[in-house]
């Protein structure tokens, strides 16, 4: 039977500078996969996914032409194939949109009370959740990131968060007892591409429990599910204005920001843009939280399930293309379990598989952009410059598309700039410590202060490290895990506010 062609591609191991090692499949027969490894296609379909040709502004309730005229292309980056047009908006509509969001909140959604604004939300999650696996297609054909990820992660969390929020919208009062919640009124809200609709739902769910009304801005090279959720939320018979999608570049963000009759930023993004919008909005009324950069550290000890721990530091990075604010992008380990962590690194990337990200077995899915692929291989460049290791497995690419196979960097030192600044890609740099001491001062020596990770055997040694590390979420013997009750945020230069649980009520609320 003729062997049917997969969508995706084996990786092998080499060694970019050529010196130490030669491929580990020649040293080690049971590394050598030869197609033993190979799965047969396993596509998601797609061919019932409705994209239009073209997608205008959803302000006030309905889809109006941008006043620009202009429109720029969505592309599928594993493919580079045009999806659709989006609609770029200019100040004119920033001020459209502006104006329906706060007549809807003056006339109708600052004055409905908690449990009718709870109804609308659990309308909309029970309609993401019928629609989960359309909307996952989606965010996939539009974003790069594989179908494993968006179907089994981002839409279960997307549903979630708006249930959880829809639960606090009558219940405020018991939030914060004693005190009077009152919504802030007209929030401008700036997401990313990483994490398209899940950050549409970290925004808006929040902010519309509160009482507030929503003008959200989408990332320019994710725009689409945006424009799906808008569907949604017409389909929900939300109240025309309460929510308004504006789609556009930094230009329309930048407008957002400076509008007059706002009320609140909530940004998310890099700490470049986030500076920006501190400076621009300084001296203002508007209130603003900010979800920044991260350059996030795992720390391996000796005692730990080092099995477990490399599969978690596999998936903290490698599994989302490395595109995860809080990805684990630099890894400490213990100097006597270093060879062996090493090792099982390298044996276990061999094993990723890369290509198209509408296969369920593929693990690593498309770049988002072309200019995400050129920052990457900017740093990776540089990190071979200053004299860092490269272990990167070595797919045969697809032709088409923007793809980085997943690597790591040995003999990194501090000062490397694959050390310092965010990779934002399938990149690791590995390090060693000694004791405890060590690995805590070299974790936190780093501008940012989102994430990190530690993995030990010892209670008690878990404890110690967490409450030393200058991070706003510590996982403990595993990684990158999601609860829309759990509060999420920076330190330092990764941002402030929280978004998720209680916490996460606080930045769209006047308490008095
Ligand atoms: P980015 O360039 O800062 O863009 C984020 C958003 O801001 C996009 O919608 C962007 O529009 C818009 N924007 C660009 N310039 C602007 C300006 N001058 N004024 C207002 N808005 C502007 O970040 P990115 O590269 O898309 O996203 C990756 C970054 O997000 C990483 O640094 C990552 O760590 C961070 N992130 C943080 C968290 C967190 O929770 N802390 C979560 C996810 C991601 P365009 O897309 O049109 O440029
Ligand atoms: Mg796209």
């Amino acid at each position: 039977m003729p062997r049917r062609k997969s969508s995706y591609s084996q990786l092998a191991i080499v060694d970019r500078n050529g010196e130490a090692d030669e491929p580990i499949a020649k040293k080690d027969r049971s590394l050598d996969f030869g197609g033993r490894w190979n799965y047969a296609p396993a596509l998601e379909a797609n061919n019932y996914i409705k994209l239009r040709d073209r997608y205008q502004l959803f302000i006030n309730g309905r889809f109006v032409a941008p006043k620009s005229g202009e429109y720029f292309d969505s592309i599928n980056p594993a493919t580079e194939e045009k999806l659709a047009e989006i609609g770029s908006a200019n100040e004119k509509d920033v001020d459209l949109a502006v104006k329906a969001a706060r007549r809807a909140y003056k006339n109708v959604w600052s004055k409905m009370r908690g449990r009718e604004r709870g109804k609308y939300l659990f309308r909309i999650a029970r309609l993401i959740q019928e629609k989960a696996r359309e909307l996952a297609v989606l965010e996939t054909m539009d974003g790069g990131k594989t179908i494993k990820e968006s179907r089994d992660i981002d839409l279960p969390l997307v549903a979630a968060h708006f249930f959880y929020y829809a639960g606090w919208a009558d219940k405020l009062e018991y939030a914060f007892p004693g005190r009077k919640a009152q919504p802030l009124g007209v929030a401008g809200q700036i997401i990313p591409w990483n994490f398209p609709l899940l950050m549409a739902a970290w925004k808006l769910a929040p902010a519309l429990a509160c009482g507030n009304t929503c003008v959200l801005k989408p990332a320019e090279t994710t725009s689409s599910t945006a424009l799906h959720l808008a569907q949604i939320l017409q389909e929900a018979e939300l109240p025309d204005g309460v929510v308004n999608i504006l789609t556009g570049a930094g230009e329309t963000g930048s407008a957002l920001v400076n509008h007059a009759d706002i009320d609140k930023i909530a940004f998310t993004g890099s700490t470049e843009v986030g500076k920006r919008i501190a400076s621009a909005t300084a001296g203002t009324k508007k209130k603003l939280t900010l979800e920044l950069g991260g350059k996030a550290a795992n720390i391996i000890f000796e005692d730990a399930a080092i099995d477990q721990a490399v599969e978690g530091i596999i998936a903290g990075i490698y599994f989302n293309q490395g595109h995860v604010c809080c990805a684990g992008s630099r890894l400490f380990v213990q100097e006597s379990v270093f060879s062996n962590v090493i090792r099982k690194l390298r044996d276990r990337i061999s094993t990723l598989r890369l290509g198209n990200p509408l296969d369920k077995n593929t693990d690593i899915g498309a770049i988002n952009s072309r200019v995400q692929l050129d920052r990457i291989c900017e740093l990776v460049d540089s990190g071979l410059k200053q004299g860092a290791q490269l272990v990167q497995a070595r797919a045969r690419l697809p032709a088409k598309g923007f793809w980085y196979p997943p690597c790591f960097f040995t003999g990194v030192t501090a000062s490397h700039r694959v050390a310092q600044e965010e990779v934002f890609e399938p990149v690791l740099s590995v390090m060693t410590f000694r004791t405890p001491e060590e690995a805590i001062a070299r974790a936190n020596n780093t501008p940012y202060g989102l994430s990190a990770g530690v993995w030990t055997d010892k209670g008690s040694k878990i404890f110690k490290i967490v409450s030393q590390l200058r991070a706003g979420v510590v996982w403990a013997n595993t990684y990158n895990k999601f609860d829309p009750s759990s509060p999420f945020g920076g330190y330092k230069e990764s941002g402030f506010g929280r978004e998720g649980g209680r916490h996460g009520l606080l930045p769209y609320l006047m308490l008095s």
